[in-house]
């Protein structure tokens, strides 16, 4: 008679990621949280979700991220990540960053590309990327090789004295990229993360000087995105789609044309924002499921192979 395996498949893959591991992974893309089942391509979130410094673009994608079965992809996170690493990368970022100037376009894609071609079939979110012209040009170019176009570009608008006046209050917890506003989003105990009590640290590039700096940045370099993007919303694209395995080269068919959405967030806080981009969000990705329903799910699936394992476990017993 056949062997019982004991805790059944569903309960022993979520044994088999260790705290340790998810931190060790290079950017969100947390296995617990993302599904398994393959959303339908059609409907696939690829969002940018672009902004002025400081406008609120990581705790926008954060409470995404926390709502909904979707991973993300902060540039800002993964560099601060390589320079406290001391990486070749981090090396070449470190003055860069601190002086509030942009790394090479090239780079930028070379970081990005690498991470985004195992999130083929995945909800997700690129946060501050890109920032210029070229970087959208080689960003399109290397998503369009894949057949999975970006779907959404968010803009959120924040007016700029908002913004200033909110930067000299921004803490960070440099792990996480969880961010901390003493106005508005205080931590619980005042200097140190909610949810690992490690220290909050400033930003060096947080202070008003180079903050001037990056606003003027943004103005030169990343605001001519939204002219990109606006022009690449009027105009469809066909994409390849790869053969399916038994087809014959000349059944090729042709997918949809495929059409970036572009939309604008306006408000002076994320709380205004939050409403409309989860709306926004919602109606055009109806594919997207909430994490609270996923573990819902896998709980009753946990909880129904365990009773099948624990029944076919008394048949076998029974039968020795
Ligand atoms: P952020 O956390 O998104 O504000 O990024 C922090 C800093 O990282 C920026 O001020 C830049 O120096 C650098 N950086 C982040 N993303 C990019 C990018 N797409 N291109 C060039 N530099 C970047």
């Amino acid at each position: 008679m056949q062997a019982v395996r004991w805790p059944p498949a569903t309960t022993r893959r979520y044994v088999s990621y260790s705290v340790a591991s998810r931190r060790a992974l290079p950017f969100s893309l947390n296995p617990f949280r993302a599904s398994q089942e393959r959303p339908d391509p059609g409907n696939i979130l690829r969002l940018v979700i672009f902004g002025k410094p400081g406008a609120g673009k990581g705790t926008l994608t954060a409470r995404l991220v926390k709502k909904y079965d979707i991973l993300s992809l902060s540039t800002g996170d993964l560099l601060r990540q390589h320079i406290a690493e001391r990486t070749e990368i981090g090396r070449q970022a470190e003055q860069i960053v601190a002086q509030g100037k942009l790394l090479p376009d090239d780079v930028m894609l070379e970081i990005v590309a690498s991470k985004l071609d195992h999130l083929r079939n995945k909800h997700w979110i690129l946060d501050g990327f890109p920032r210029t012209v070229p970087q959208g040009e080689l960003l399109d170019a290397h998503l369009k090789k894949q057949a999975t176009p970006l779907s959404l570009v968010v803009n959120l608008d924040v007016p700029d004295e908002v913004i200033l006046s909110r930067i000299s209050d921004r803490w960070v917890h440099l792990p996480s990229g969880r961010v901390y506003n003493l106005s508005y989003n205080p931590p619980k105990v005042e200097g140190f993360d909610d949810e690992t009590g490690e220290p909050l640290t400033k930003r060096p590039d947080d202070n008003p000087e180079v903050f001037a700096r990056r606003l003027t940045q943004f103005y030169a370099s990343t605001s001519p995105l939204i002219a990109y993007y606006s022009r690449a919303a009027q105009t469809p694209t066909r994409l390849p789609r790869p053969p399916h395995r038994h087809q014959h080269p000349h059944q090729l068919t042709f997918p949809p044309a495929h059409t970036l959405l572009l939309k604008t967030v306006s408000g002076t806080t994320s709380d205004e924002i939050w409403p409309q981009l989860d709306a926004l969000v919602r109606s055009a990705f109806p594919a997207l499921r909430e994490t609270a329903t996923l573990l819902e799910t896998r709980r009753r699936h946990s909880l129904s192979d365990a009773v099948c394992a624990a029944g076919l476990a008394a048949s076998s017993g029974g039968d020795s």
